[in-house]
């Protein structure tokens, strides 16, 4: 017998995956998504035939007993064709012309620093040992609260008290593009919980997050799970204060016992705009809440056979760089999984993007923004293109073609406001304000994704199995996981 129907509101990681759990557990889930493909920030596009990725690049944890692996593993995603990135490097780290590696393993992980820092040895021990302990509280404490006292530290000065060699902070934390790395708002737990993912293990994915946003939902459908595309929807109705229909643009309406909004929170509270249950001081907050920058791509089809395929991310920062207060640009090169071969096909170059320098654009139409839209693009490519060839000195002539998005492409996109990369930041000093629960004040009205608890597939992947507790319990969520 069904145990109702759930209507899921966008088809990123985030949505997939509640619709996924809840369909396995007796429910009759069918997932909305405005856009013509499914993934949200994981979708694909092709260029000139060939298929480039958006929002994924790596992964970590995915091994045995590790972080994500235990989550993968009940989506059935881990027998996917993933590629596990070099032991003795998964992030090369450039500063100025200094070069470190940060490899997987803890053990390794101190090693391979300390032979660079040699003095610094306890001190990358105490670190990594946080870490780990910050990490594993993802499974251990699931559902008890007990890792809140990590979102009450600052990060900055966890890593401060703990490294005393000013370098070595910059490199442990020079994996930069992955996290907003605020000195004054950044909690220790987002930060202990990404870097630890790495540490375990880093992982790059064939096929990218086409593979396995698709795994996920032929897993869906296996199982009885509906997917709409092209359908936005603007608005939630409530009666009595129980949401009982949702709406799209187009005046389609679809009913259900629960709801769950992948959409960032904003937008959500949107859609809630005429529920009486939802105050105005609530959206306010919602409203309120700061987002992570927007990041710039540059997608490089690699002529054939000209560069090897190198199987760990760059990231390169200027000499004078502080990634933690904002000084000097920072890069991230991340090269595609070949399909066969080593030699590279693609390669995408990343860097933060003020969302000024686009805004103006907002609310036109992707292929109509005009010249001077397409000239601030071409500005930051040849930057990219500069910055890295730094270390592949001959990457100008060895690319094919390239194709750019900015911040404003993933507005356009996922709805997310500002073309934030990461959704909403948090903040150490105000958990309880920056930390969003997947409850909202429509009691069957839930919020999942990666503004909620912490952003990233890892981070989106735990929030979904919190939101889903919410409906079927902590116990139940807990106990099928570890199974
Ligand atoms: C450039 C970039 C690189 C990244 N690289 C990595 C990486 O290497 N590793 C990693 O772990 N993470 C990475 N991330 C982060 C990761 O991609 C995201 O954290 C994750 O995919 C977010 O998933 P989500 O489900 O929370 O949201 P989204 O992907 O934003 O999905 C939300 C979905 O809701 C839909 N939607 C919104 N409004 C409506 C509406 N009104 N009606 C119907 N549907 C709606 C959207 O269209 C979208 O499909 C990267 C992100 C970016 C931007």
């Amino acid at each position: 017998m069904s145990q109702g129907s759930v209507i899921v509101i966008g088809a990123g990681l985030g949505g997939l995956q509640c619709a996924y759990i809840l369909q396995r557990n007796g429910y009759d889930v069918t997932v909305l998504e405005q856009g013509a493909q499914i993934g949200g920030c994981l979708q694909t596009f092709r260029r000139k035939g060939v298929e480039f990725d958006t929002g994924f690049h790596y992964v970590g944890g995915l091994g045995e007993r590790e972080v994500l692996g235990w989550i993968f593993r009940y989506f059935d995603l881990l027998d996917l064709p993933w590629k596990k990135l070099d032991e003795d490097c998964v992030d090369r780290i450039i500063i100025g012309k200094d070069e470190f590696r940060l490899p997987s393993g803890y053990d390794n992980f101190v090693d391979t620093l300390s032979r660079q820092f040699p003095s610094q040895k306890k001190e990358l021990r105490r670190y990594v040992d946080v870490l780990k302990k910050i990490g594993s509280s993802l499974r251990d404490d699931f559902g008890t609260g007990a890792s809140i006292d990590y979102f009450q530290q600052s990060a900055y000065k966890f890593l401060c008290d703990t490294i005393s060699d000013p370098l070595l902070r910059k490199v442990v934390s020079g994996a930069s593009l992955r996290l907003e790395s605020n000195a004054d708002t950044l909690p220790l737990y987002e930060y202990a919980q990404i870097n630890n993912s790495f540490i375990q293990s880093g992982w790059r994915l064939k096929g990218g997050g086409r593979t396995l946003v698709e795994r996920l939902a032929d897993g869906l459908r296996h199982m009885g799970g509906k997917i709409l595309t092209g359908v936005k929807i603007t608005e939630i109705v409530e009666a009595g204060g129980t949401a009982v229909e949702a709406v799209s643009d187009k005046g389609e309406t679809f009913s259900a016992d629960i709801f769950i909004s992948d959409a960032h929170p904003a937008v959500t509270v949107s859609m809630l705009k005429n529920c009486s249950s939802v105050r105005s001081i609530y959206k306010k907050r919602i409203n309120s809440l700061k987002n992570s920058n927007g990041v710039f791509t540059l997608n490089a089809r690699i002529k054939e056979g000209e560069l090897p395929y190198e199987n760990f991310n760059t990231t390169l920062h200027g000499s004078d760089a502080d990634v933690w207060h904002s000084r000097g640009k920072s890069y991230m090169i991340s090269y595609g999984v070949p399909e066969s071969g080593d030699s590279a096909t693609t390669i995408d170059i990343l860097t933060k993007i003020d969302w000024k320098l686009v805004s103006e654009w907002e609310g036109t139409s992707p292929m109509l923004r005009g010249k001077e839209y397409e000239e601030i693009k071409e500005m930051m490519a040849r930057r990219c293109i500069k910055a890295a060839s730094q270390v592949i000195p001959s990457l100008e002539k060895s690319i094919e073609f390239y194709s750019t998005s900015t911040s404003l492409t993933y507005q356009d996109y996922t709805s997310t406001p500002d073309g934030s990369a990461f959704g909403i930041n948090k903040d150490w000093h105000s958990p309880i304000t920056t930390l969003i629960s997947p409850q909202t004040p429509v009691r069957n009205v839930l919020m999942t994704g990666q503004s909620l608890n912490l952003h990233g597939i890892l981070g989106v992947s735990m929030t979904s199995l919190y939101t889903c507790a919410e409906i079927i319990g902590h116990s139940k969520i807990k106990k099928q996981f570890k199974a």
